[in-house]
């Protein structure tokens, strides 16, 4: 079976299944009203969960309403693990499919609607804009190495190598100096946020 369609029966199959969630993070974590344990994020099958990670300010996909407020069951694993079992509830306030926030009462969600402003809507524009250009940046790197060792391999298979004359394998020189060349530019992208390394285990 071709990796391409084993790829989409194995989303079916996620999107079927009851386990799939996305998560809100929080940032900064909140404090648990219970017990104090700092809780960084909460799941939610509130949206249309496809295993994404939201911030306030990020757009809902698949919000099940265009502005409002949406009740979440909060999960500490605080009060967990002293079985001081009182459930929470954090409520989300959204704008226009915009995550504006979060919020222990529902009158402060509601509340929220009516704040957002212009210059919130630019701060998280510009952040967006920010992680764009980090990725594009981390992906254009990822290629460039990976198209210069490949090359390089190549010439070197055939025997037409010129390493010192060409400024693309200069550029690359500690990755060809390693014992493992692809393992060497493994490490070199690696992901400096953890959130993106759980990215790759998901990866379906
Ligand atoms: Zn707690």
């Amino acid at each position: 079976m071709p990796d391409s369609v084993l790829a989409v029966l194995q989303r079916a199959y996620y999107h079927c299944s009851m386990g799939i969630f996305d998560t809100v993070r929080f940032d900064p974590p909140r404090p648990c009203p219970n017990c104090g344990t700092a809780i960084a994020e909460v799941q939610t099958k509130a949206f249309d969960p496809g295993l994404r990670d939201y911030r306030v300010g990020d757009v809902i996909v698949g919000s099940p309403i265009l502005s409002g407020v949406i009740r979440e069951e909060l999960y500490c694993p605080g009060c967990a693990a002293t079985d001081r079992t009182s459930r929470r509830s954090v409520w989300f306030s959204i704008w226009h499919t915009l995550l504006v926030g979060v919020y222990d009462e529902p009158g402060q969600a509601e509340q929220r609607l009516q704040t957002v402003d212009r210059a919130e809507l630019l701060d998280y524009l510009a952040r967006h804009q920010s992680n764009a250009l980090t990725w594009h940046d981390r992906f254009s790197r990822l290629y460039g190495e990976l198209q210069n060792l490949h090359d390089y391999q190549q010439k070197r298979d055939s025997g037409e190598i010129q390493r010192e004359e060409d400024l693309r394998f200069f550029r690359i020189r500690e990755i060809l100096d390693a014992d493992d060349p692809l393992g060497e530019l493994i490490r070199n992208n690696k992901p400096v946020n953890p959130e993106d390394e759980t990215e790759v285990g998901r990866e379906d």
